[in-house]
């Protein structure tokens, strides 16, 4: 059974994070942005508030919270600003590999710190030179008896200048690829861990994005996450897990743009008229409308079935690449609406514009959701229609060659169809020899 329906602790959640995003992010947003900072006392907030963390399994402490639940919560939050939703949301994306991981002790060493103490986790696999191919980190780690040693520089990571804590991926053998990435739980204040300048962006300002430097910090064993050869796997299922939140971003980002339209289309008068009277105008509002309506349905999809413990990697890919995607084109599609004041600062459009241009970058870009989604669709899809060259014939059959009962022949380069025992030497149609037909 399907059910779009939710439940009443959902629907709570929803307003929770509605009423937090409209009282407390909306009206510092801009002022966020423009000052390039992240507001802790808002972590804080958001912490406090219990929206923040949600996915910290009951027995660590937290409240257990489903994917869905989470793509509901970060849909409103990132409705008032993307970039405050992407360092608050951080903590679940930090923390997964750990919820994902087999090492209970480390679970129970940092998971009741982070949904108690307001501690901030990141997570850390790009670096200078790589983001997109995990398995060409160079971050090196050398086991030296009763600990790791790391050695290396991670970049573009979120509230990589304040998280405490670090989910670090590594390579123990960068020759040997995917089988070298390693993965551990790095604390701020160890010897040898520092951050690096705020990096300036031209979107999500309010969002904290750092490089992390890593000079010969000893990592106690038992703060490892993935061993090497399984550090690549745990960060695919990790983006397969958080995957669907950035679509709720990109959802939430273009609902607004898109209230913010129609609310300017009912009083924005042109030639004796408000525009939203216009075929013109009302037609991409029902654009907009069904675009993000179906990027909902794919975020909600995916959080599902991760929920239900399937597999959410297609779905998750499916969602991000096509919520990003039409974030900006409703974002597009608003600023005409609102037309010169939209290309202003004083409208939200502008920041929202700026701010859903990262979705199609960070957590995989839309080539390489792309490249996951081909890869399924050519691999393992399974069709339900017969192959082409098993296909029924394509042309009226001759009752009387039907009649006749004899074997029918397929060309499997033009589809050319032959009556007979035998097939003909050669295609008549595109001459072929007879290897090429098939008895269908
Ligand atoms: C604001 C911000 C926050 C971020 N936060 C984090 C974080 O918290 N943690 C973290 O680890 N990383 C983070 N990132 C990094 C982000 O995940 C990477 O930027 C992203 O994965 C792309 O990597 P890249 O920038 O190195 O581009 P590259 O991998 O160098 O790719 C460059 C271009 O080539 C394309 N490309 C690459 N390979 C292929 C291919 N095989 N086929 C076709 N096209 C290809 C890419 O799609 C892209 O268009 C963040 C980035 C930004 C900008």
């Amino acid at each position: 059974m399907l059910d779009f329906t939710l439940t009443p602790e959902q629907l709570s959640l929803q307003k929770k994070a509605r009423e937090f995003a409209l009282k407390e992010i909306l009206p510092v947003a801009w002022y966020y942005d423009e000052i390039h900072e992240t507001p802790m006392h808002l972590l804080r907030k958001a912490f406090d508030a219990g929206i923040m963390n949600g996915d910290i399994p009951v027995e660590y402490g937290g409240p257990g919270a489903g994917l869905l639940d989470g793509v509901i919560v970060t849909e409103e939050l990132a409705a008032a600003c993307p970039g405050l939703a992407t360092s608050i949301f951080d903590n679940s994306l930090g923390m997964e590999p750990l919820i994902l991981s087999s090492n209970d002790a480390l679970k129970e060493k940092y998971l009741p710190k982070i949904a108690k103490d307001f501690k901030l986790i990141c997570f850390a696999t790009s670096e200078p030179t790589m983001g997109s191919d995990v398995s060409g980190i160079r971050c090196e780690a050398r086991e030296e008896g009763d600990h790791w040693v790391l050695n290396g520089t991670k970049y573009w990571i979120t509230n990589g200048g304040i998280a405490d804590y670090m989910s670090v991926f590594a390579t123990a053998d960068a020759e040997s690829k995917h089988q070298g990435i390693c993965a551990f739980i790095v604390e701020r204040d160890w010897d040898g861990v520092s951050s690096g300048k705020t990096i300036q962006k031209i979107g999500q300002r309010a969002s904290n994005t750092s490089s992390l430097n890593f000079k010969n910090v000893k990592v106690p064993k038992e703060n490892v996450l993935a061993a090497p050869g399984d550090g690549f796997v745990l960060a695919m299922k990790t983006f397969g897990r958080t995957r669907p939140a950035i679509g709720a971003f990109a959802v939430g980002a273009a609902r607004s743009a898109m209230e913010f339209a129609i609310d300017y289309a009912k009083r924005r008068r042109t030639f004796g008229a408000p525009i939203a009277n216009y075929q013109a105008i009302q037609f991409k509002i029902a654009e907009m409308f069904q675009k993000v309506e179906t990027a909902r349905l794919l975020v909600w999809k995916a959080a599902w079935e991760a929920d239900q413990g399937l597999d959410p990697t297609l779905t998750a890919s499916l969602a991000k690449m096509y919520s990003s995607e039409m974030a900006q084109e409703v974002l597009g599609e608003a600023l005409q609406i609102l037309a010169g004041y939209g290309y202003t600062k004083w409208f939200p459009i502008e920041k929202l514009m700026r701010d859903t241009r990262l979705f199609k970058i960070y957590e995989g870009t839309s080539e390489i959701q792309r490249i996951i989604i081909s890869g399924f669709a050519l691999g393992t899809y399974e069709p339900a229609m017969p192959p082409l060259e098993d296909l029924p014939m394509q042309r009226e059959v001759d009752p009387e060659e039907k009649a006749s009962g004899q074997a029918v022949w397929r060309c499997r380069m033009c589809g050319y169809v032959h009556h007979g025992e035998e097939p003909p030497d050669e295609c008549p149609s595109c001459f072929f020899p007879k290897t090429a037909f098939k008895k269908v």
